[in-house]
């Protein structure tokens, strides 16, 4: 029998597509290469002849899509004999920041907004190490003072502003055609600062423009209702939504993601937290997917634009999730505690609770 090459990371894997010489030093925890999952029940529970996949990003090595930008962005900043790295984060970010900074030795400082993270996030954060530092103030204002903060003292970005962020993150694009043997018809995906759906495209048209593939999807950036400046066509202030992960006003990369919906003639568009939550739990319960809310905004939009013709039958439609659903127990026990029963110990009881849910 022949055994598999030990599979040792996105860096290793596209070395030649990458920023990185041959004797740097990398940094990495065996991140990307996750699973596209092909939905087989939900969408015929919707009526639809589509093929529909999730690329579960919540299995990378600290549960989210914002490693693949934090491999290349810490052998960078280590590279370039970097001591300390910081980010301002709505959760994912810090986690990955922290998980990194740790395995290369260096100090992580992590800004916050207080009280709105998910726990398994924060959990994440101060675990590996990092320094937490809590804002009164929401994610915006938390990446508004990184910069200011990084200009007088010896830290690395690493938020998405930071360039081998999205680099990292465009290997997503690269394992979706290579597993499906072309670019989707479709990619839907999360967007709050907008780094991811830049970095797909960036990803996507490398293979386009090589060669390599002869189509490019076209892209749908969904936000949250409360948190939607793409759709507003404008920042706003007081972003507020139930998916704390993309529960941002200012947009890092706009301009780019604006170019982005322009050359792949996608759209933007926003969903409810009730309509987020709603498939988040659908992909939990008719597909054994469990993404956190966030994540689940790429499905809902996926669903209200399928069910309004906007996406064809037939397509084949990639979405984003972005995260792993144990990042936010809080959210999830609480939309689901009402599917709890309580009975006494005994085998009468719990017979009665089996046979009455069969
Ligand atoms: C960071 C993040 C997003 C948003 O990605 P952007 O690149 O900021 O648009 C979406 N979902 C989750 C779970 C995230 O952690």
């Amino acid at each position: 029998m022949t055994f598999r090459t030990r599979y040792t990371g996105l860096i290793d894997r596209y070395r030649d597509r990458l920023p990185v010489h041959d004797d740097t030093r990398i940094i990495g925890l065996g991140e990307g290469n996750t699973p596209l999952i092909r939905l087989n029940n939900i969408p015929g529970a919707l009526g639809k002849d589509v093929d529909i996949y999730v690329k579960y990003e919540g299995l990378n090595p600290t549960g989210s899509f914002k490693d693949r930008g934090m491999t290349m962005a810490v052998t960078k900043a280590v590279e370039e004999g970097a001591k300390a790295i910081i980010c301002a984060s709505t959760g994912n970010t810090s986690a990955a920041a922290a998980a990194y900074a740790a395995r290369a030795g260096i100090q992580a400082f992590v800004l916050i907004p207080d009280g709105k993270i998910a726990m398994g996030k924060l959990a994440q954060a101060m675990m590996h190490g990092a320094i937490v530092i809590q804002i009164k103030g929401n994610f915006d204002e938390g990446m508004r003072l990184v910069k200011e903060v990084a200009e007088e003292a010896p830290v690395t970005i690493v938020n998405s502003i930071n360039p081998y962020r999205l680099q990292g993150q465009k290997t997503a694009a690269f394992e979706i055609v290579e597993e499906l043997g072309r670019a989707p018809d479709y990619h839907c995906i999360p967007v709050g600062n907008a780094g991811n759906i830049t970095a797909h495209w960036m990803g996507y048209s490398e293979y386009f423009e090589q060669g390599i593939v002869n189509n490019r999807p076209v892209m749908l950036g969904y936000q949250a209702e409360g948190a939607s400046p793409f759709i507003k066509g404008e920042m706003e202030d007081n972003p507020e939504t139930v998916a704390t992960a993309i529960r941002i006003g200012h947009p890092q990369s706009w301009d780019k993601a604006w170019k982005v919906r322009e050359e792949s003639k996608g759209w933007f568009d926003s969903r409810s937290d009730e309509q987020i939550l709603r498939a988040q739990k659908m992909l939990a319960e008719k597909e054994g997917v469990f993404c956190e809310p966030a994540s689940a905004t790429s499905l809902a939009g996926a669903i209200q634009d399928l069910e309004e013709g906007k996406i064809p039958e037939g397509s084949t439609i990639v979405c984003t999730l972005t995260g792993h659903g144990l990042k936010d127990p809080d959210i999830a026990i609480q939309q689901s505690g009402s599917d709890m029963v309580t009975v006494d110990a005994d085998l009468g009881s719990v017979k009665e609770a089996i046979l009455k849910n069969l």
